[in-house]
């Protein structure tokens, strides 16, 4: 019995993170709606559940965005 396993891909359009089967070949973004061929994406990370991708997910975010609230005065 395989297990899913799942695979975290940025929409090209949008950049934003997403959850994909391992298997999945496009990925429409939930966010832009735009299609992403997987084949060519690099993934950004891998987990083996759901709950384990978003996870992820949200610690690239942390990662990506500067925090709110915390903007710079120039
Ligand atoms: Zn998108």
């Amino acid at each position: 019995m395989g297990k899913t396993r799942y695979l975290i891909f940025p929409c090209v359009a949008c950049g934003r993170p997403a959850i994909c089967r391992e298997g999945q070949k496009i990925k429409v973004c939930p966010f832009c709606g735009a299609k992403t061929k997987l084949a060519g994406v690099r993934c950004l990370g891998r987990a083996s559940s759901p709950r384990e991708a978003k996870e992820l997910i949200s610690r690239l975010k942390l990662q990506a965005s500067p925090r709110k609230g915390e903007r710079r005065r120039v």
